[in-house]
């Protein structure tokens, strides 16, 4: 089966910003983060698992959106309701109105969130079939459970409206692929190696610039 994976989120034009122990949305002016087909080459969950400062994870969210939908407070401002997309908000939340509430996430569910797809993606990539067939298993599981599924011609398209969903079949297919990760010797950011990967083999370092940037300082030293 042909399989069609997209991304149909949605983040902030202006990005977020951190106030107190949230992210927020900077304003209400929204545009689609589209991604179409899981890309091994470059993969969310990669960026996301590298995003390991406040001002970092500002970065990513600014340019992918948060990552498990969105919190809103109800209007009397008690409490807050997640929503996975901006068309689930009902009317009474007056998302758009003067005094309305913007779309946040607190930094725990954040934190959380990566930390749960970094020990996906240690078993995925551990080379022990019990725990990779596990991982698997619940990657599927996770990145199916807000899928909205449709034939496009004899195709399957399988929408999924977060990027929660969509790093976890990127880790299916890190698994599939018998993929692995290392930390570049250099920088200490994560990257992907093997098959579906821009990297056939192990190497040590992340990127050209690392692999010629330790290179120089190792000159230097000499
Ligand atoms: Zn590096």
């Amino acid at each position: 089966m042909d399989l069609i994976l997209r991304l149909d989120a949605k983040r902030c034009a202006d990005g977020v910003g951190r106030v107190r122990r949230q992210f927020s949305w900077r304003s209400r002016r929204h545009e689609p983060v589209v991604r179409e087909a899981a890309d091994l080459g470059n993969p969310l969950v990669i960026h996301f698992l590298n995003a390991n400062t406040n001002d970092k994870l500002i970065d990513f969210l600014s340019t992918f959106g948060l990552p498990g939908g969105f919190l809103l407070r109800t209007p009397e401002k008690r409490a807050a309701v997640r929503f996975l997309s901006l068309s689930d908000v009902p009317e009474e939340f007056r998302l758009g109105a003067p005094d309305g509430d913007l779309p946040f996430e607190s930094s725990t569910f954040v934190w959380d969130a990566q930390e749960e797809m970094r020990l996906l993606l240690r078993d995925a990539t551990s080379d022990n079939a019990v725990r990779m067939e596990k991982a698997a298993t619940r990657a599927l599981r996770l990145a199916c459970r807000d899928a909205d599924p449709s034939a496009v011609g004899r195709r399957v398209a399988l929408t999924v409206p977060t990027l929660i969903a969509f790093m976890c079949f990127e880790v299916y297919m890190v698994i599939e692929n018998g993929a692995h990760v290392a930390p570049c010797t250099r920088c200490k950011l994560l990257f992907l190696y093997g098959k579906g990967t821009e990297r056939r083999s192990t190497g040590t370092y992340c990127s050209a610039n690392c692999r010629v940037g330790a290179h120089r300082e190792s000159k230097r030293r000499d």
